[in-house]
């Protein structure tokens, strides 16, 4: 079988899955417990916002550690809202983890504007500019399209977010963070998402980097942990093998690796003039089309010969549509052609061959038996 669906999640590093094990077996206590093993486990939690901290090139701050990237982007946006006439700006291209929680805004009677998607994906940054006033709450943008792969300027918007007004910045960081190189000191957002699965670590855990934690307030009420902002024991396993796996990628060397791997697939499947490619700046993701196949048919055959593709993200595969592509403009028959495909840096460049050949056979196969 060959994976190449990383985007939705990644195979857990081994190191990783032992690291796991030991805080669920050997050091067990609750961090929050006063004697002496608890305070060990709590110094070991430190020790892994220290880590995250360094990787996302942020000098102040804090890390909060969350259930993963979904609650992270609730957390961020939830506890920003405020009373009163505040606007809120997010860009269309979100993840539904974000997105719905736009559409909950706008329930509760909040002021939303929705900020479209350029030709290349990126978002509308002059849109962002007219829309931007004294009275913006927020603004979410993603940092990595995990449709597209496409990058956003996020320095750019930032920089237009902060001349322009004291609204706060939220990014999701979900396919950009151990993915490609960035500091968070020069990027300038208020807030970060990130989720442990994307990058080899578990499932069910992430974080929130806040700069200034005064700026948000905590959405569930209990015990006060995570600096009030998160109540609830820490998943000390997740969040220590998220700390593994964090200090065993090598970003740029990955995103060689990964570049490889894109360039080999993009290679074999342009021998073909019916497949089109989303360009993007990811090394990770790539959106593609065939003409006159429908994407989720392809996925489905790819499935019987052993490659593993996704049909826009994992997380939303039951509406139709795919909302980022329709904001790019891109024609109803593409959309409904597309799939997406996603790479990890350990995978070999035989594998990414094979599989390319196994879509394009697929793919003209398909498109025989319309014509
Ligand atoms: N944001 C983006 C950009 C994602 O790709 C994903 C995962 N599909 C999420 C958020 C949600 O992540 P999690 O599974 O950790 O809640």
């Amino acid at each position: 079988m060959i994976y190449l669906d990383n985007a939705a999640t990644t195979r857990m590093f081994e190191g990783a899955v032992d690291e796991y094990q030991k805080f669920a077996c050997n050091l067990f206590y609750n961090p929050s417990a006063f004697y002496r093993e608890g305070r060990e486990v709590k110094a070991c939690l430190d020790q892994a916002r220290k880590s995250l901290l360094k990787k996302l090139g942020a000098t102040k701050g804090d890390i909060i550690f969350t259930s993963g990237a979904t609650e992270s982007n609730n957390l961020a946006i939830m506890g920003a809202k405020r009373n009163g006439s505040w606007e809120y700006i997010f860009s269309m291209g979100e993840h539904p983890s974000v997105y719905n929680v736009a559409k909950e805004l706008e329930q509760q009677r909040c002021k939303v504007h929705y900020l479209p998607l350029l030709e290349n994906g990126q978002v509308d940054y002059s849109n962002l500019e007219n829309l931007i006033n004294d009275k913006t709450r927020l603004v979410c943008v993603m940092h990595v399209s995990n449709e597209t792969g496409v990058v956003n300027d996020i320095e750019k918007i930032s920089e237009i977010v902060k001349t322009k007004s004291k609204a706060l910045l939220h990014v999701d960081g979900v396919q950009a963070f151990n993915k490609i190189d960035f500091a968070l000191d020069k990027l300038n957002v208020d807030s970060y998402t990130i989720s442990a699965h994307k990058f080899h670590g578990p499932k069910g855990v992430g974080a929130l980097y806040v700069k200034n934690k005064s700026n948000i307030k905590n959405i569930v009420f209990g015990g006060g942990q995570e600096e009030n902002l998160r109540s609830g024991t820490e998943n000390t396993s997740g969040i220590m093998a998220m700390k593994w796996a964090n200090e065993h990628i090598n970003v740029r060397e990955n995103f060689d690796k990964a570049l490889l791997l894109k360039q080999t697939m993009t290679k074999i499947l342009l021998q073909d003039n019916n497949i089109k490619i989303i360009d993007s700046e990811s090394p990770y993701i790539m959106s593609v089309s065939y003409k006159g196949v429908n994407g989720e048919t392809l996925a489905r055959i790819l499935q019987d010969e052993g490659v593993l593709v996704s049909t826009g993200s994992a997380c939303s595969t039951k509406k139709a549509g795919n909302r980022t592509l329709e904001s790019m403009g891109l024609k109803k028959e593409d959309v409904v052609s597309s799939i997406r495909i996603s790479f990890n840096a350990y995978m070999s460049e035989a594998e990414i061959k094979d599989a390319g050949e196994i879509i394009l056979k697929c793919a003209s196969k398909l498109s025989e038996l319309k014509t």
